[in-house]
């Protein structure tokens, strides 16, 4: 295709994207398709025009605390899969997450994020007097659970027992993908189900996907879009793939910087007021990943809170950051950050903003 065609098609579809806040599944696989330097600009651009009407300067902070290493399922691409024997596992203990909690409280965080590998200590009696816990000493503030794929019975005590947020990336939303990326114990019916339980429920939603991940082509990506258009989540977390060397995708190439902040600005398009963090595996693919992601359109980010000890020991993917940082180093570290791109980071939980009553697509 002549050049001047390519630009002709990425205006096209960048103008329909930002004033009508949906493409078909096709026009978001062109709209991939016409990544570069220029065209990620722009995309930005609009993104961030998007996001400063629904939330001005302000970066939202989320505390996340890692629970426990130990996982029943095999996911292909996480260090902590139950086949990786080399992984060591820890579990927190009540006390030590309350505490991890109280520290985020002192240091400004009003939303903790309690995240673990699908660890079966954590029944719903554990998980519930855990949450209510939380909850009896923080009443400011929101939890959010991600512990993976539950009943809905489990996901509505856990409801009443506090919880209000639920973070569960649907990982991709193309089911032949997601069968090569799991073992057959999982299935993509199963997390469309839960994501389905979640919201009926009335919790706010979190999905989210792995960019560059082995086998993803952007007719997958275009999927995840279109996923998102429909589904319209509260939160959407994506971050590059990042191999770890124990699991069966430690041989492939990670994702880029490029192409998830490109997304970023999509989603950004697509959903002008969702939560969007810049993750950690994004920062931890290049230095400035985070920075890089807010400037694309990102609107959180998740400092982590876990004890010091067993950081390195939630291992998800090889080379994670912030493993040696104190939770308070960790807040100051990504504070400066964020002021370094003119941004400031809120002491608030954070909620989804309603569009302003004078929004416009731009
Ligand atoms: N058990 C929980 C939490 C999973 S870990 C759940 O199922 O939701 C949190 C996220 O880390 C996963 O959803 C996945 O998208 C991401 N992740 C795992 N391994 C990764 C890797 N190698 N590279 C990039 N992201 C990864």
């Amino acid at each position: 295709m002549p050049e001047e065609q390519d630009t002709g098609d990425f205006m096209r579809l960048l103008d329909k994207l930002a004033g009508t806040h949906a493409l078909e599944l096709e026009e978001y696989e062109l709209l991939l398709d016409c990544l570069s330097p220029e065209s990620a600009r722009a995309l930005a651009q609009r993104a961030v025009a998007q996001r400063k009407q629904v939330y001005g300067n302000a970066v939202f902070t989320r505390g996340l605390i890692e629970v426990s290493s130990y996982c029943k399922n095999d996911c292909l691409y996480c260090g902590i899969r139950k086949s990786n024997s080399g992984a060591r596992r820890y579990r927190l203990t009540a006390e030590e997450i309350v505490s991890c909690a109280d520290a985020g409280y002192e240091l400004g965080f009003r939303t903790f994020v309690l995240q673990g590998g699908e660890d079966p200590f954590f029944t719903d009696k554990v998980l519930s007097e855990l949450v209510s816990r939380i909850r009896e000493a923080h009443p400011d503030c929101a939890i959010t659970l991600s512990f993976g794929e539950r009943s809905r019975k489990s996901y509505e005590l856990l409801y009443r027992a506090g919880a209000e947020r639920y973070l569960l990336r649907h990982e991709t939303a193309s089911p032949d993908l997601y069968r090569r990326w799991h073992p057959e114990s999982m299935s993509f019916d199963n997390r469309m189900r839960c994501l389905g339980d979640l919201r009926e429920i009335g919790y706010a939603v979190g999905v989210g996907f792995i960019v560059g991940a082995p086998f993803q082509a952007n007719a997958d990506l275009a999927r995840d879009l279109k996923f998102i258009e429909r589904f319209g989540p509260d939160m959407c977390g994506i971050g590059p793939f990042v191999p770890h060397h124990a699991t069966p995708f430690a041989g492939f190439a990670a994702g880029t910087v490029e192409l998830t902040c490109y997304l970023l600005s999509a989603i950004r398009l697509i959903a002008p007021n969702v939560l969007l963090p810049a993750t950690t595996a994004l920062g931890t693919i290049a230095p400035d990943g985070r920075e890089q992601g807010i400037l694309a359109g990102a609107n959180v980010v998740m400092p982590n809170l876990s004890p010091v000890v067993h950081r390195r020991d939630y291992d998800l993917y090889d080379g994670k950051i912030c493993t040696g940082e104190e939770a308070a180093e960790c807040r100051g570290c990504l504070g400066a950050r964020m002021l370094s791109v003119g941004y400031e980071l809120a002491i608030d939980r954070g909620d989804k903003a309603p569009l302003p009553a004078d929004f416009k697509s731009v």
